[in-house]
């Protein structure tokens, strides 16, 4: 008989299989840990990540069971070692099987070309992938001490710089350093959300050349993602631009990782497994020994936290901090003024003021901004007569009235339906709409501004960039477009404008209603908020030559709030002490950690009884057994409750809590609680489970 080598294989299985998606081949011939390789799995033939040599054939399993490997996927080299690593903490960390994430981190059309299409594919990738550095302008002072200070320490960074305050351009350099040093160094850029920083992009590559940077994004079609893999894979890409995907991005001289606006929430996934990117960025940089750059303005209270220095009774963080308090040139940052809506006429949208100011930024030929969180024209459609609100009949949510095509549509499920002429309870003609989204604020500011003229004698031109208007591939780059061309001389949007875009001549950005964050039921909320209004203020002003009369408008009912007051001094590091203080004396994050345990049914009863019954039987396994009885006073698990979203599309989520000042301690319980949760799963009593899955970290509560 032929020798024969036996494998384990990383494969796509169900999300919470037991089996972790690790299957055992054979074949004829060895084969490197990394391998690409095509295996069968039940009657399909699918790609797998070669995860560990075995000595002999699995125990357990009878020889004829192990089936072969089909073949290696050619011209590849294997995946490295610090890959594999990244994909193994990422799977335990995040509680999801090793092979989904480890064929979620692969780009898509790799399962599915056949040999001779890749071997076609490898063949079109670039050979040389030359770097054309064009150099930077000279550095500030400010942002020669920090890459300086990145030079002599190991980091992690965290980068608090105002918006403004030259932080891209200050990695930028740290990327063109280590590039020069380095023929082969590759760095990894990472940003929010591509769609809407392309000018991020275009700076990239008008920096290196366009053949030495890739971009890895959703937005792009599965051969362009191949592509841009691959070229990072072989090294030919030195740097790869992306979103929080691109944390996984296979690059084997890996030396620089950036993360830029590094608080913003969409570095968390929130579906299959739910792993920071930001989170990944540090660890991945420790595995690979590359340098981390964390940069913001308004960091995460997590980074802050981590990055506090040291003093007498507290040894500091583990990150590095790194100062620039200035803005480039003389730019100033905007005045930010609020405006008591209490002493507004009752239900006023705009305060006179505001709509002064507008007007008068109008005429001079500068551009505004208006923020509303709320798409649609009102969140609600109301009858007066029976009480009849436009819920949702699938979810616990209202109806959004769009009134642009007159429909109800359910942000949560998507259901869609014409208004109805009447109310559908009592027959009542006049249904009326309750509150204002972005469409009705941009009706009014139209009806308000109507007799404003620009300059040019033309009348004001509004827009209104939301998830509604942008929906069609292309709308958000050509509306973008209109307003830096300065077609629009106002600009209403959602937070979806505030980010990242550089417009050079809003002199006026305003938050319209931003009062519901300062009392949410999520903790983060306010954090959340301080950073929209910081980013928002950065909007404003950036052409130094406007930048002194930039405003920051805040229309709200409680001026004097400390929110407001730190915003007003552009004081990020007095408002993060003074959350962090409440964090601490409430055990929240970053001082603890938590996880949550979710679970959907058909009835919230059977979402509950399958989180409490999980809970006992976790208590009661972790007491009986004496290597984790100390878990357990060190980890809080709380009793079932409903989900805030309780519905959505018919399905009820329920949500149990776990907390821990410590973090191993948290997933140590949490490993316990995956066998738990198979086990009860299976007992009858919980068949109208649909599904259940675990957030560790989670950005909401
Ligand atoms: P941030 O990322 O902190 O918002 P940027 O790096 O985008 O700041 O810099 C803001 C503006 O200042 C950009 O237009 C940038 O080109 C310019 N800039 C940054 N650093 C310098 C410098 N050292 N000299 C001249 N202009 C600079
Ligand atoms: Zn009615
Ligand atoms: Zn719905």
């Amino acid at each position: 008989m032929s020798a024969q080598y036996w494998f384990d294989v990383a494969v796509q299985t169900p999300a919470h299989s037991p089996v972790g998606g690790l299957l055992s081949y054979r074949s004829p011939f060895g084969m490197h840990l990394g391998q690409l390789v095509r295996v069968p799995l039940g009657r399909r033939d699918v790609l797998g990540v070669v995860w560990a040599l075995r000595d002999a054939a699995p125990p357990n399993v009878p020889e004829s069971a192990v089936r072969d490997v089909l073949g290696v996927l050619e011209g590849l080299a294997p995946l490295d070692n610090a890959w594999l690593r990244l994909v193994q903490f990422s799977a335990q960390y995040y509680q999801r099987s090793l092979g989904e994430v480890a064929l979620a981190a692969l780009p898509p059309q790799l399962r599915d070309l056949t040999s001779e299409q890749l071997a076609r594919r490898l063949k079109k990738q670039n050979a040389d992938a030359a770097v054309l550095i064009t150099p930077g302008p000279a550095l500030s002072e400010e942002q020669g001490a920090v890459l300086a200070q990145m030079a002599t320490g190991t980091g992690p960074f965290l980068l608090f710089g105002s918006t403004g305050s030259g932080k891209t351009e200050v990695y930028l350099q740290a990327v063109e350093r280590m590039l020069t040093a380095d023929p082969q160094a590759q760095a990894l850029i990472m940003v929010p959300e591509i769609n809407l920083t392309p000018q991020l992009e275009q700076r990239v590559q008008s920096r290196f050349g366009t053949h030495a940077v890739v971009s890895m994004h959703s937005g792009m079609t599965p051969a362009q993602r191949l592509k841009g893999w691959l070229a990072a894979h072989a090294g030919q890409a030195r740097i790869v631009l992306g979103t929080r995907m691109a944390v996984f991005a296979s690059m084997p001289h890996l030396k620089l990782i950036v993360v830029d606006e590094e608080h913003d929430p969409s570095y968390k996934q929130q579906e299959g497994a739910r792993y920071s990117a930001r989170d990944l960025a540090v660890y991945r940089g420790r595995l690979q020994n590359a340098t981390v750059l964390l940069a913001s303005a308004t960091p995460s209270l997590e980074s802050w936290h981590l990055s506090r220095p040291a003093n007498c009774d507290d040894p500091g963080g583990r990150y590095q901090r790194l100062l620039m308090p200035s803005r480039i040139g003389t730019g100033l940052l905007p005045k930010v003024r609020r405006v008591d809506m209490n002493k507004q006429p009752r239900r006023a949208v705009l305060s006179t003021q505001l709509v002064a100011a507008i007007q008068e930024r109008v005429e001079r030929g500068e551009q505004c901004m208006l923020l509303l969180n709320r798409r649609g024209y009102a969140p609600v459609l109301h009858c007066a007569d029976c009480g009849w609100k436009s819920e949702c009949k699938h979810c616990s949510a209202f109806r959004v009235f769009h009134k642009i095509d007159r429909t109800l549509r359910c942000h949560h499920c998507g259901l869609t339906e014409r208004v109805p002429r009447a109310c559908p309870e009592c027959g009542n003609a006049d249904i009326a709409p309750i509150g204002r989204g972005t469409e009705q604020l941009e009706e009014h500011l139209g009806e308000l501004l109507a007799h404003v003229l620009r300059p040019d004698g033309n009348p004001v031109r509004i827009a209104r960039i939301d998830a509604d208007s942008t929906r069609l591939k292309g709308a958000l780059e050509i509306q973008l477009a209109q307003v830096h061309s300065g077609e629009v001389d106002v600009l209403v949007g959602t937070q979806m404008i505030a980010k990242g875009h550089d417009f050079r001549r809003i002199t006026l950005v305003a938050a319209v209603n931003p009062d519901t964050a300062l009392f949410s039921s999520d903790f983060r909320a306010p954090e959340r908020l301080f950073a929209l209004l910081m980013q928002a203020a950065g909007r404003a002003g950036r052409d130094a030559a406007q930048s002194a009369t930039s405003e920051m408008w805040v229309q709200t009912f409680h001026p004097t709030h400390a929110l407001f007051e730190a915003l007003k001094k552009h004081d990020y590091p007095t408002f993060a002490a003074s959350e962090l203080a409440e964090r601490t004396a409430a055990d929240l994050p970053p001082i603890s950690h938590q996880a949550l345990l979710r679970a959907d049914a058909r009835t919230q009863e059977a979402a509950q009884a399958l989180l409490n019954a999980a809970r006992e039987t976790l208590q009661a396994q972790l007491m009986a057994d004496p290597n984790a009885q100390a878990l357990v006073p060190q980890v809080s698990v709380y009793p079932a409750v409903p989900m805030s979203m309780q519905r959505v599309a018919d399905v009820e989520r329920a949500q149990m809590l776990l907390e821990s000042p410590n973090r191993m301690a948290l997933q140590k319980v949490l490993w316990h609680l995956h066998d738990v949760l198979h086990q009860v799963r299976s007992q009858p009593e919980h068949k109208g489970v649909i599904r259940w899955l675990v957030d560790v970290d989670p950005q909401a509560i």
